[in-house]
């Protein structure tokens, strides 16, 4: 008979936490309807356990993967689903009637492809406005184009305006862009959704019809300058490991790929099975912190593709087996984030398919 143990890595998931963030994003929505932001596979979380857990509550999903929404929808899922790129090419446009996804038109050529289709269903539509981000978005005379196009088929159930911010974390703030809105609209009276994390909590203003919020549901905060903590949030994912070796280095010993870490005194070390396959950043410089069984202290050297080494001085009562925390509950993954330079939704997102995800509560 063989058996196998698994190796110790994993994400603990808690649905718990996810309905939590999404009380404090309707908390801040005011009366806004609130597009829990799906995409990426639920930001790296599992699409369908982050569907799962907000069924209850949630008044949509916005996502951009056009076979994920339609499995969502057989799967049974009844809320709206918004398409955020809209559609890549006009014969996807047959699934997004048979799916009832709402498509968000963001050139003339979605909008005249959409047109030209006797779909069987009116669907909802957004169209999206190009307010200064310049990736996606119509311009000024071409939203009057695509309105009038609209106008002309039985095609288009209801028209909703979107937009996206630039900087609504950053000293750019919103004003600039909801000056154009204005300016783009017109005095046309249509449904609005403006708002993401980050405007959703800091500019009221933004809130309108539809909020879309993505990164607080996880439990990340959108700001550099005010953590999770403080806004309430919870960490809805924890990824976890163990220590699989310890060992004494005398000063002068250098640890792992590069050998990038000199020990000035002797150092006790430990090994985590954890490396940048399963998704944690090996850009990750020396000092990124991390938690043995509670207790806060900071990754040695490179981190390779299956471990990562960490500093266990001070820290003599732990050895093999010991747990550790990658971030997650007890140390927020925007610190870990912000030590290897890059931002939560990147850890998130590259979370590998190989570290099994643990439904905690
Ligand atoms: C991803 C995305 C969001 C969510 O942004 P967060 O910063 O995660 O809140 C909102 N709107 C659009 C169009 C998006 O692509």
């Amino acid at each position: 008979m063989t058996s196998t143990i698994a190796r110790p890595i994993r994400a603990r998931f808690s649905a718990a936490a996810l309905r939590h963030n999404h009380a404090v994003a309707r908390h801040h929505a005011g009366g806004a309807r609130i597009w829990s932001v799906v995409k990426a596979n639920a930001y790296g979380h599992g699409l369908e356990r982050a569907v799962d857990a907000l069924a209850d509550v949630a008044d949509g999903f916005a996502l951009v993967e056009l076979e994920a929404a339609l499995a969502l929808r057989e799967a049974g899922l009844r809320q709206p689903i918004l398409m955020l790129e809209g559609c890549y090419a006009a014969e996807e446009l047959p699934s997004f009637a048979e799916g009832r996804l709402t498509p968000v038109l963001h050139s003339l050529a979605q909008v005249e492809a959409f047109c030209a289709l006797a779909l069987p269903v009116r669907l909802p539509v957004y169209l999206k406005l190009n307010t200064g981000m310049n990736r996606l978005g119509l311009e000024a005379e071409e939203l009057t184009r695509a309105l009038a196009m609209l106008s002309m088929t039985a095609s288009a159930e209801t028209v909703t305006l979107m937009t996206h911010l630039a900087d609504a974390d950053g000293s750019h703030g919103v004003a600039w862009q909801m000056e154009r809105l204005t300016a783009m609209r017109a005095g046309r009276s249509l449904p609005l959704s403006i708002a993401n994390s980050a405007a959703l909590i800091r500019f009221p203003e933004t809130r309108c019809d539809w909020v879309r919020p993505g990164i607080m549901l996880y439990g990340s905060s959108p700001f550099a300058d005010q953590s999770a903590d403080d806004l309430g949030l919870r960490p809805v994912m924890t990824l976890e490991s163990q220590l699989i070796a310890v060992r004494e280095i005398a000063a002068g010993e250098r640890v792992g790929y590069g050998c990038l870490f000199t020990a000035e005194q002797p150092t006790r070390i430990g090994v985590v099975a954890c490396g940048y396959a399963d998704g944690y950043p090996r850009h990750a410089p020396t000092g990124t912190p991390v938690l043995v069984d509670g207790y806060r202290t900071r990754t040695l050297g490179r981190v390779s593709m299956d471990k990562l080494c960490v500093d266990l001085s001070g820290l003599p009562e732990f050895d093999v087996g010991a747990p550790v925390t990658l971030w997650g509950e007890g140390l927020s993954v925007d610190e870990v984030a912000r030590a290897a330079g890059t931002i939560s939704y990147e850890l998130f997102c590259a979370l590998a398919e190989r570290v099994p995800v643990i439904e905690a509560d």
